[in-house]
């Protein structure tokens, strides 16, 4: 997903491209490869999908084409109108084949572009070329009106781009030029350029119309996709919001409470140990008072880092409690574990030595810390394991600050 600033941009420039009212819709480089593979896609799902209708349509022009051969011939050229018939009708069933397996084939499906064009190439030149074959001089004339009528046809269904189009169908015109003199065929030539002309001129008229309205649609979704876009960068960036602290960036209460109740529940189904520690800063109102409340907000920030920095496992968590109060939820640790990390964030903290002159226990910024861990067992709730986690720093408090205290126990632990 896009960071929202560069969602934005696209925005603007897909509203800017779709006020325009130029005659000929054009994108930039990167914006018209999209363009382009969002057609391949269309097309390669249509064919995927559709591919009994190429081929009920193949099968409905071929069986007309064969009974128009029956009816109109004159008895003289009827074995060798037919011939030529079954000719073309064998060709563009490879050219068919070809397109009913576009999109099965990688390798066909990489060079889309390419490969739609020359299959183009091959089936016009083979309609054209086998029109003048006839030997039947009705015949030919009366296919060159087929020629036009299935020429509009591939134009207007192929979802070439203007410029694809006009390349392959001129291309198709030279070639089979070429072919119909080389082999001495039938060749009317103001007919020729005249069928050529008009099939080509409405031809172009429909993929023109076509591809401006694909244009418009493709921008159209694209402009949906990038709103879908925005919403769910702003949804990730809500629940962020709404699970962190602000200054800190550690988990907020809430975000703490939750994991608290899943975790209190796992512990109690795997009958593991939870230990939780109760962190609180000492004399931080005097801080405050010493040094203002931005600095205060600064030290909370680093005492912050310090605690995500004592985390050891994927399920640890380091949240903010309360103003200056923090708490570490340790899933399946014991005691003896707990107190290691208690020991750790005091050491760390003190090491910090940010200066607090005001406070009555240390020169530095200090923290007092309550220790608890319980096995969940039936009937035990977890705001059990929380009053002790509180109480025990209470206690360290009230045995005199910058000591960790263990939940049940009398004494202080050694902190080093
Ligand atoms: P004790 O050693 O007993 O914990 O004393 P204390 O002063 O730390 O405790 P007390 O509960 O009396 O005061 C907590 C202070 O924490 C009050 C408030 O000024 C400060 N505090 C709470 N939240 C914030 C905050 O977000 N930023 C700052 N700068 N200070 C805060
Ligand atoms: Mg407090
Ligand atoms: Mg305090």
């Amino acid at each position: 997903m896009q960071a929202t600033g560069a969602i934005d941009t696209d925005m603007q420039e897909i509203q800017g491209l779709l006020e325009r009212r130029d005659p000929y819709l054009r994108f930039r480089p990167g914006l018209e490869a999209a363009f382009v593979d969002d057609i391949r896609e269309r097309v390669l799902e249509m064919v995927q999908r559709g591919w009994w209708v190429v081929l009920l349509f193949y099968f409905f022009v071929g069986v007309s084409t064969y009974a128009q051969v029956h009816t109109l011939s004159a008895p003289a050229y009827q074995a060798g109108n037919l011939q030529v018939w079954w000719a073309i009708f064998l060709a563009e069933g490879i050219v068919v084949a070809g397109l009913v397996l576009l999109p099965r084939i990688a390798f066909l499906r990489e060079h889309f572009v390419a490969f739609t064009s020359v299959v183009t190439v091959i089936a016009i030149s083979v309609i054209t070329v086998g029109a003048s074959a006839f030997p039947d001089p009705y015949f030919n004339q009366h296919s060159s009106y087929v020629v036009v009528f299935i020429l509009s046809i591939a134009y207007g269904i192929g979802a070439f781009r203007l410029r694809t189009a006009a390349l392959a169908c001129g291309a198709a015109a030279l070639v089979s030029w070429l072919l119909i003199r080389h082999f001495g065929l039938w060749l009317d030539t103001g007919l020729f350029q005249q069928y050529m002309l008009v099939s080509n001129a409405v031809g172009m008229m429909l993929c023109y119309m076509v591809e401006q309205r694909d244009r418009r649609m493709f921008l159209q979704g694209r402009l949906l996709q990038l709103e879908k876009d925005r919403l769910d960068a702003f949804a990730v960036e809500l629940g962020r919001l709404s699970r962190e602290d602000g200054l800190t960036g550690l988990a907020n209460r809430r975000h703490f409470n939750e994991t608290f109740l899943l975790e209190w529940e796992r512990a109690r189904r795997d009958g593991q140990p939870l230990a939780l520690l109760f962190v609180d800063v000492d004399h931080f109102k005097p801080f405050n008072d010493s040094y203002g409340h931005l600095e205060g907000d600064a030290v909370l920030a680093r005492i912050g880092g310090v605690l995500r920095s004592c985390l050891h496992r994927p399920a640890d968590m380091a949240a903010r409690y309360g103003g200056e109060e923090f708490v570490l939820l340790l899933p399946a640790t014991h005691e003896a574990g707990a107190v290691d990390v208690a020991r750790q964030v005091h050491r760390t903290i003190a090491a910090l030595a940010i200066p607090h002159r005001a406070s009555r226990v240390a020169a530095h910024v200090t923290v007092s810390i309550g220790v608890a861990t319980l096995v969940p067992g039936p009937g035990m709730r977890s705001a059990q394991l929380l009053a002790a986690a509180d109480e025990a720093a209470y206690a360290a408090k009230a045995a005199g600050r910058d000591r960790i205290m263990l939940a049940g126990a009398g004494q202080p632990v050694p902190v080093d």
